[in-house]
């Protein structure tokens, strides 16, 4: 099996001003920013994406965003492209996360269209995907994630695949301080592992990150990343404290 680097990123959504970013952002390179055990990335609001690069610079943490437009450039008032992501500094940028999906209708098709162009760039697309609570009480989880990575990936090649990184996010434990139970994410983790290698091949499968998001701590990451499948995690509430999140990264 090949050896997959653990990433753990922070998503800090629509919270922390320029100053605010970069306050967290100096404190957590002085906690944690030469660590190399695991990679590890932050992504603050666009507005604080060029205030908080010189900050990591000279450390392991990578600058993300939390989405971007796939045109290059237009008529597209207040949207971003990969372009303008890049020059501001970013290395990875978040794709479909849930809050994109439910409250501003971002569909598999339009995520699929960020996904390419997102690559084109040079960025890694931290591609999210995950069931509701209600598809997973009617047993449609596995359904419900097989059609997000079938439009999500359509048209990758595997060049394009080995540079995506998959969030399997359960919409019912974002925010909600419900986390999946190691078992439960595993088995999910195991089955997208798995038709990633039919819709690739064996190498991309054994090769891709796969991260677990909804409500990842300090006192439950080290269960989470006990299990085989289960690559990193996509952190929210918790990335939002240089402590916490520092006290996730060290979870070994
Ligand atoms: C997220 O924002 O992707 C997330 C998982 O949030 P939280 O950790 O707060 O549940």
């Amino acid at each position: 099996m090949a050896e997959r680097k653990p990433l753990i990123a922070g998503n800090w959504k629509l919270f922390k001003t320029g100053a605010e970013a970069v306050e967290t952002s100096k404190k957590l390179a002085s906690l944690v920013g030469q660590i190399n055990t695991v990679d590890m990335m932050i992504a603050p609001p666009y507005t604080a994406l060029s205030m908080v690069a010189p900050v990591l610079q000279n450390t392991n943490i990578g600058l993300s965003a939390q989405n971007m437009h796939w045109a290059k450039s237009g008529a597209y008032t207040g949207e971003i492209s990969s372009e303008m992501l890049v020059s501001a500094g970013c290395q990875y940028v978040i794709l479909g996360h849930s809050e994109r999906r439910q409250y501003f209708h971002e569909t598999d098709d339009d995520i699929n269209r960020k996904i390419h162009a997102a690559i084109d760039a040079g960025l890694k697309p931290v591609f999210c995907v995950g069931e509701t609570e209600d598809e997973r009480n009617l047993n449609k989880t596995f359904s419900v994630l097989d059609k997000q990575i079938e439009i999500g990936l359509k048209g990758a090649n595997f060049e394009k695949a080995m540079r995506i990184v998959i969030a399997y996010e359960p919409v019912w434990a974002i925010g909600t301080g419900k986390t999946a139970t190691d078992d439960q994410a595993q088995e999910v983790h195991e089955y997208l592992r798995k038709r990633i290698g039919e819709l690739f091949n064996s190498e991309v499968a054994s090769t891709m990150r796969i991260l677990y998001g909804g409500s990842v701590k300090p006192n439950n990451i080290k269960g989470l990343m006990a299990m085989p499948d289960i690559d990193g995690a996509l952190v929210g509430g918790a990335s939002l404290d240089a402590d916490q999140f520092s006290a996730i990264i060290k979870y070994q």
